[in-house]
């Protein structure tokens, strides 16, 4: 935390506003559109996974209906899509920022459009803060006429030329959860391009509740707004946010000195100055004859916790099944690569500890 969150959540309590209204919401709202700019139109919600969900709904996503989705994600980037019955395609990624391929996703269009269905949306991604070709994404997505969400989730502070994540796609999703680079305990916001698609957010994130004096319904929402409390703490948060990246820059600068001229461990990196990552995680890809496992074991014997990458949805139990473009890239990732101590607060001690596990393995 950085300070100011308690005297925001005081705020909520001297004005009696613990509820889903209040000023904490309205401030943290104004706040990120400031600092996203791009016209952007911020809603905050319960979630990150609430918001793709609305997206999708936004789209007017229905049971049948194609969506197409990066493989190499959390999970949450693909479930909404299960929760309106949609179908699932998945895209694999490429090799400079482990998001989706262009050309893959090329391919999982016209493979709808073959099927009879054009997709209704594209779900791209920015795993692990890097940003994804936005570039080539957004002109297929031109080119079809196929929207994109863009699921920003772990990206916020991140840009692509200049310009943030959280501003390329048609809607686009940051999350708040406790393990993202600031938090609201729990909490995302879905980002619009215009006042009437906010409202439209706002509508269906609170229960749908039709322009009347008295409760009429009409069409189906949920209970999905972001309450005045972790909105404070969001207020808090936002404070220490151009910190925080500087934080968590530098320790890819540490781990990028360390493994330098290492031919087992490649850390994966920027490819180049068009993408500008916030690294909320740091990520390496182990060769020769390293193993993750065996490298996560070591880390472990040395109380030191690591993770493995994500793995991809097509090589999920859950969408088994599903259709998948791509050659597999991101299986490939999952198999050999390895997520190191990434937090804001790692200290010289800790990065000390970290090079001891990492000596003997670099060469
Ligand atoms: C965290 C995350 C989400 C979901 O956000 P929540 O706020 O936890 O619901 C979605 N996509 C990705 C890539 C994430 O990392």
């Amino acid at each position: 935390m950085g300070g100011n969150e308690l005297k925001y959540i005081h705020n909520a309590f001297d004005t009696n506003w613990i509820s889903q209204y209040g000023s904490n919401i309205d401030e943290f709202e104004n706040s990120l559109e400031n600092y996203l700019g791009n016209n952007s139109h911020v809603t905050a919600l319960s979630s990150g996974t609430a918001a793709i969900h609305l997206a999708l709904r936004l789209l007017n996503v229905e049971e049948g209906d194609f969506v197409i989705c990066q493989s190499f994600t959390f999970v949450a980037s693909a479930n909404p899509i299960l929760y309106l019955k949609a179908v699932p395609v998945f895209v694999d990624s490429e090799e400079q920022t482990w998001n989706m391929c262009p050309e893959a996703l090329e391919d999982a269009v016209k493979y709808c459009i073959q099927q009879g269905k054009k997709p209704k949306a594209i779900i791209t991604v920015a795993l692990y803060g890097m940003p994804f070709m936005a570039d080539e994404i957004l002109q297929i997505s031109k080119k079809y006429e196929v929207p994109v969400i863009e699921d920003s989730a772990e990206a916020l502070g991140s840009k692509y030329k200049g310009q943030f994540c959280g501003t390329f796609g048609d809607l686009s999703v940051i999350s708040f959860n406790g393990n993202k680079i600031i938090t609201t305990a729990g909490g995302g916001v879905l980002i619009s391009k215009s006042a009437e698609l906010k409202s439209k957010t706002l509508f269906l994130a609170t229960q749908g509740k039709d322009n009347e004096e008295f409760y009429n319904h009409s069409e189906l929402g949920y209970n999905y707004r972001m309450d005045n409390i972790a909105a404070g703490i969001g207020r808090g948060q936002l404070e220490t946010l151009e910190e925080k990246i500087i934080q968590r820059r530098k320790n890819h600068d540490f781990y990028q000195e360390l493994l330098k001229d290492s031919e087992n461990i490649e850390l994966f990196s920027a490819p180049n100055s068009d993408f500008f990552s916030n690294y909320w995680l740091n990520t390496i890809i182990l060769k020769n004859k390293l193993s993750k496992e065996d490298l996560k074991d070591k880390f472990s014997q040395n109380n030191i916790e690591t993770r493995y990458l994500w793995k991809p949805m097509h090589l999920q139990p859950l969408y088994n099944g599903c259709k998948f473009f791509g050659n597999n890239l991101s299986g490939t990732l999952f198999d050999t690569g390895l997520c190191l101590p990434s937090g804001t607060n790692l200290t010289d001690d800790c990065r000390l500890r970290i090079s001891e596990v990492l000596e003997d393995e670099i060469h």
